[in-house]
């Protein structure tokens, strides 16, 4: 069992009640995703203007990046009440069509790590979203048939970390599919001054800048070093966070200047070494970490990959001379390079 990693961008025990405390409720208090609050704004003022419920909404990306708070930033705008679940939480179609019944008009139903829904609920979901009712089944055997039960105009936000996983059918439910990026180091900064006034944290805007460069574009990550900063400060320093007080803290907890964590060094340096810097598979790399291929491909990858120090060829994953580099390593001179000469 590895232990649980402090740049990793899913929510950790530790996180739940200071996720709670820093969830922005308004769009104000959620800088970054341009676009995708652009979009929403737009449709909200429709549905408003109309007097409906929002069109359904599906939000994915990595872990982290704010599809909840979007979801309560959404139902407050709204002037509705959030339900929250998840895919995996919701076992039996009872509990779905209770938890869709109990819903007021145009509430908002929340439901994470929707591709993990067992298929027969997903089949619940569809007359649910497109036409406001389920199909329920009355009487056994051969008299049995199905009756349609209204239920109340609810959105449905759906959120997930793997949209390929998603099933085609369900996809199609959603009236509008957004994508979260990794946010820059500017918007990390705009949270991470917040956060602080939130937390009582003082920190000058060395410290914030040093914090949100290494926070892995992610805002639960920026949030959690910025906790674990905090900690130092208070212990070594005296309680305020500068950039000298932040670079030294974070280099302690083996964060370094981009991010990067042991567990990553560890992935690349397996690459470099172990495999040649040759292409290697998804599950040869894993056997080789020790991890299972879905957490390679979830939560080790895709912030390596955005930062340019993994590429994915045909033949599998490789790292780049950027890779090489930040280990101190000389990236080898390919043969097919043109030469200068
Ligand atoms: P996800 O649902 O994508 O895993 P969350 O919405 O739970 O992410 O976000 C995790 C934490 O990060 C939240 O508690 C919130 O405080 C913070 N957060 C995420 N995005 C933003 C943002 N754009 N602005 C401010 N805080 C954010």
């Amino acid at each position: 069992m590895v232990p649980p990693r402090l740049i990793s961008p899913g929510p950790s025990d530790e996180d739940a009640a200071a996720d709670q405390r820093l969830r922005p409720q308004r769009f104000e208090d959620f800088p970054g995703q341009d676009a995708v609050k652009e979009q929403l704004l737009i449709q909200l003022q429709a549905a408003r203007a109309r007097g409906e419920a929002l069109d359904h909404v599906l939000l994915y990306g990595p872990p982290g990046l704010g599809k909840t708070s979007l979801a309560h930033i959404v139902a407050h705008e709204m002037g509705v009440s959030l339900r929250e679940t998840s895919g995996p939480a919701l076992e039996r179609q009872g509990d779905l069509i209770g938890l869709l019944s109990s819903l007021k008009e145009h509430d908002i139903f929340f439901i994470d790590e929707v591709h993990r829904l067992n298929p027969v609920l997903e089949e619940v979901l569809y007359p649910a979203m497109e036409d406001f009712a389920v199909d329920v089944l009355v009487g056994q055997g051969p008299g049995a048939r199905s009756l349609r039960v209204p239920l109340p105009q609810v959105t449905i936000i759906g959120a997930t970390t793997r949209f390929g996983a998603l099933t085609a059918p369900l996809r199609a439910r959603f009236g509008s599919t957004l994508r979260l990026d990794y946010y820059d180091v500017d918007a990390l900064c705009l949270i991470l001054r917040r956060s602080a006034r939130v937390l009582k944290v003082p920190a000058d805007e060395g410290g914030i800048e040093e914090i949100a460069r290494r926070a892995r574009g992610t805002p639960r990550v920026a949030n959690r070093l910025l906790r674990r900063v905090r900690d130092y400060a208070q212990v070594k320093g005296a309680g305020a966070i500068d950039v000298a007080t932040a670079m030294a803290a974070l280099d302690m907890l083996g964060v370094d200047a981009t991010g990067l964590d042991e567990v990553d060094r560890e992935l690349l340096r397996t690459l470099i070494h172990k495999f040649d810097g040759r292409p290697v598979g998804r599950d040869t790399l894993a056997a080789a970490m020790s991890e299972a291929p879905e957490t390679l491909e979830d939560v080790y990858e895709p912030y390596l990959l955005q930062q340019g120090f993994l590429e994915l060829t045909p033949r599998g994953r490789k790292p780049t001379p950027r890779a090489y580099r930040h280990l101190g390593e000389q990236p080898p001179t390919s043969p097919n390079q043109p030469s200068l000469f």
